[in-house]
């Protein structure tokens, strides 16, 4: 995206369609000048504050969208999983993010990732082991980075190694904000990310489906019984609900593409090369191999994008089973690995739908019910498991 500068002097930040809500700008204004306004959905823009803006043009400078970090090179393409079944079983995927955690942590290095905790979906830092089993697990929901940009810096600057995991705009953000000074002690692993939605459209789809979001503590949007996807709650008063039977309106929502932030349907960071040093998704193209014994609680797709990646990867490799594999074959039904999601058609008549009328008929309208085939699925899963 071009850089304008305004007349007023003010900063030029990305607007709704294009604002990624990584929150570097925030994180690098040392004014207070930078609030995120909201729309009916969540969808968050920056807007600065004449009254405390400097004019410095630091928020500038670290916007991730205006100003892209240097890409990696051609990737070296990995199927894999932890050779630990209980790293396997506490993760969404192969359990990648557990073993490269626990690497840096051994090193005397700290890991940055989201957790879901209190009703929050947030990114925290770990010193510790324990500390990063609320990390693992995809949560489908923007994760607030809070001041954790601000921490890797401080961290880097007294020569500890930071492991930075998250979306890969996330990545690409706490890359321009750390800057080459720092960056040597920076890894980077972000997820395969087909969007967002933001954390507003989670709670209208709980209240939607009669759950207060002020009684949820915790929330795993994936089992690790089977390889699929199946949304459990955690009360405050520490009850899990399945979602299944509600029915879960906001992960069939999610898997239309229907609710994700404007800016993940043009997503600049959903390309090859990528940006980060890791790249850790589902490999989900690999069922159909005859050569790779596939793990099926979790099989990831690793990329190798930095040499900086492979030498870290060679200290790891002997904690999993993998293979090398064809990118092609990685790409299989993991389109967000080279390009954005396409925006569907029908989306914004929806998302106006559902900030506004009652939630029996939208279930109703989108046709949200459970059909034979989703219960049919459901009980199959839960017999295998
Ligand atoms: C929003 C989202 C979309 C995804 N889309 C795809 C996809 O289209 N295709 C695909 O192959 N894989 C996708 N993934 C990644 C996949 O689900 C696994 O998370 C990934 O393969 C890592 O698995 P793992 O077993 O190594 O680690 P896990 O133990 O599953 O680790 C989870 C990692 O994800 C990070 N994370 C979790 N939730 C968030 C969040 N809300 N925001 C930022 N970071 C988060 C954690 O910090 C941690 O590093 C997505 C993940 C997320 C969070
Ligand atoms: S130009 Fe400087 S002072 Fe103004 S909002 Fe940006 S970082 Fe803050
Ligand atoms: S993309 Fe990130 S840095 Fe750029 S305006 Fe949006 S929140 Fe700020
Ligand atoms: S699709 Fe792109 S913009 Fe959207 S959350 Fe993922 S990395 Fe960020």
């Amino acid at each position: 995206m071009e850089k304008t500068t305004t007349l007023s002097g003010l900063p030029h930040l990305c607007d709704v369609e294009h604002c990624t809500y990584c929150q570097a700008c925030s994180s690098a204004c040392a004014h207070g000048a930078i609030r995120f306004e909201t729309d009916a959905c969540g969808f968050a823009h920056p807007r600065v504050d004449a009254d405390r803006c400097v004019g410095c043009g630091l928020c500038e400078q670290v916007c991730p969208v205006i100003h892209p970090p240097a890409a990696g090179g051609e990737p070296r393409v990995l199927a894999l999983y932890s050779k630990d079944d209980a790293t396997v079983r506490s993760s969404s995927s192969g359990g990648v993010f557990g073993e490269l955690a626990v690497h840096v942590l051994d090193g005397g290095g700290c890991v940055f990732g989201a957790v879901a905790r209190d009703g929050r979906i947030y990114h925290t830092r770990a010193d510790r082991p324990e500390e990063v089993e609320p990390m693992k697990g995809s949560k489908y929901v923007q994760s607030d980075v809070g001041d954790c940009y601000r921490q890797a810096r401080r961290e880097l600057a007294h020569g500890r190694q930071v492991l930075f995991t998250g979306t890969p705009c996330q990545l690409a953000a706490v890359r321009t904000f750390v800057g080459p000074r720092l960056a040597e002690g920076l890894l980077t692993a972000e997820v395969v990310c087909h969007g967002v939605p933001p954390v507003a459209l989670w709670a209208r789809c709980l209240r939607l489906a009669g759950i207060d979001p002020a009684d949820v503590d915790t929330v795993r949007f994936r089992q690790t019984e089977v390889w699929n996807y199946r949304s459990r709650l955690r009360t405050r008063e520490g009850r899990w609900r399945d979602l299944f039977f509600v029915p879960d309106v906001y992960m069939k929502l999610f898997m239309r593409a229907m609710t994700y932030k404007p800016a993940c349907y043009g997503c600049p960071f959903a390309r090859l090369p990528r940006y980060a040093d890791f790249t850790l998704g589902d490999f989900w193209g690999i069922r159909s191999s005859a050569t790779f014994r596939v793990n099926r609680r979790g099989t990831s797709v690793l990329l190798l994008n930095t040499a900086r990646a492979a030498e870290v990867f060679s200290a790891v490799a002997d904690r999993f089973v993998a293979e090398e594999r064809d990118l092609r074959e990685a790409l299989v039904q993991n389109p967000n690995i080279e390009r954005p999601t396409a925006r569907p058609a029908g989306r914004e008549a929806l998302l106006a739908d559902l900030t506004t009328m009652d939630g029996a008929v939208f279930v109703r309208k989108y046709r949200l019910q459970n059909t034979l085939r989703n219960y049919v699925g459901y009980w199959l899963r839960r017999l295998k498991s």
